[in-house]
């Protein structure tokens, strides 16, 4: 082990004899009573492995009991970590400075104990494909490409225009270019060691729908059973989810099916919308800001559902999260499987994470 603190906490004192390590109470942690052998916290920076570190303390004039028990003490109190070293000298310089951050934010988000060597290493060996490049779909890319998945591929056969453009994502430069094309030159500007050609022979870990749904492609993911996670934004409303495993969890059927439970016309309604308007006549009202929120959160359940590899579901299996606007707050709508539905999901086996979600339902 190489022990270091935590990346994204800072040594503080509170007091002579106090040590916090962090800002945030929800994070830090304060060590009293620690006498000279606080002084050890300065060796921790994840070059020096235990004993070395052991070593090191003694050139401090700490014993070293003393420091054995300050590297428990930390240990104990959820500061330290193993410093990941091994994942360092896999990285190339530029991509190790511009991951720290990702790292960082792993080390306490999942408190692996590996300084977010696990998570890093899981996503730099995704394959994410996202189907559609307008606003959503593009900025969905670049943020999971930024975010440090491996390869972010994007299917998408139309043509970029004005409304297309979005900070994220396609650029005035793009307009009048396949939209597709543009999705990747926005990768690059943010993460260009990130593979964006399609493979269609390579299925995907994660499929984002970022347009409305082909009923072919849709076929396609549940049969080669490939994780899709379904967003839009549209009509002022965003919605991320359901995130689908498929007959694990509710599908796209599943939903329309209990839509339709709900409202009769659902179906015929369903049908008109898949048929997309002609350029100019029926404008998403989608602005920049929705767009940037949705694609955010989508690219975060994304993340969650990749970065502990379906070991725990993410609040978008059997969901969905919305926001209506003008109101701020995102809202989970419950969608279990539906028992008319072939999809499998009703009678699937699951481990205690993929319960059904109740308390935190908006509706
Ligand atoms: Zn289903």
């Amino acid at each position: 082990m190489r022990p270091a603190l935590k990346a994204g906490l800072r040594p503080l004192w509170r007091d002579r004899d106090t040590l916090q390590v962090g800002v945030d109470p929800r994070r830090a942690a304060a060590l009293t009573g620690l006498g000279k052998a606080a002084a050890i916290v300065s060796l921790l920076d994840g070059s020096r492995d235990s004993a070395e570190v052991v070593r090191s303390a003694a050139a401090y004039g700490i014993a070293p009991e003393a420091a054995n028990r300050m590297l428990g003490l930390l240990a104990s109190a959820g500061v330290l970590d193993d410093f990941p070293a091994d994942l360092h000298r896999t990285l190339p310089d530029y991509l190790r400075a511009r991951l720290a951050p990702e790292l960082a934010c792993a080390a306490l988000a999942y408190d692996h104990g590996d300084g977010g060597a696990r998570v890093i290493a899981r996503r730099r060996a995704a394959f994410v494909r996202v189907y559609g490049a307008g606003r959503v779909g593009a900025c969905t890319a670049t943020f999971l490409a930024a975010s440090g998945i491996a390869w972010v591929s994007c299917r998408d056969t139309q043509t970029a225009a004005p409304g297309d453009i979005a900070p994220a994502g396609l650029e005035a430069a793009d307009v009048g270019t396949g939209r597709a094309a543009g999705v990747a030159r926005a990768i690059w500007r943010v993460a260009p060691e990130v593979r964006t050609a399609d493979d269609a022979t390579r299925v995907p870990d994660l499929a984002v729908l970022a347009a409305r749904p082909d009923p072919v492609e849709v076929a396609e993911l549940m049969r080669n059973r490939v994780p899709h996670l379904a967003i839009r934004a549209d009509e002022a409303i965003g919605v991320v989810g359901p995130l689908v495993e498929p007959g694990r969890s509710a599908c796209l059927r599943c939903v329309d099916l209990s839509k339709a439970a709900r409202d009769r016309a659902w179906p015929v309604i369903l049908a008109q919308a898949g048929c997309a308007p002609a350029p100019g006549v029926c404008p998403p009202a989608c602005d920049t800001v929705l767009a940037a929120a949705t694609a955010a959160l989508a690219a975060a359940q994304a993340l969650a559902f990749l970065d502990r590899a379906g070991a725990q579901p993410p609040v978008t299996a059997n969901g969905t999260l919305e926001v209506v606007l003008p109101d701020w707050q995102w809202r989970r709508r419950s969608w279990p499987p539906h028992a008319a539905c072939t999809c499998g999901a009703t009678g699937a086996v699951t481990g205690p994470g993929w319960q059904k979600r109740s308390s935190t339902d908006g509706e």
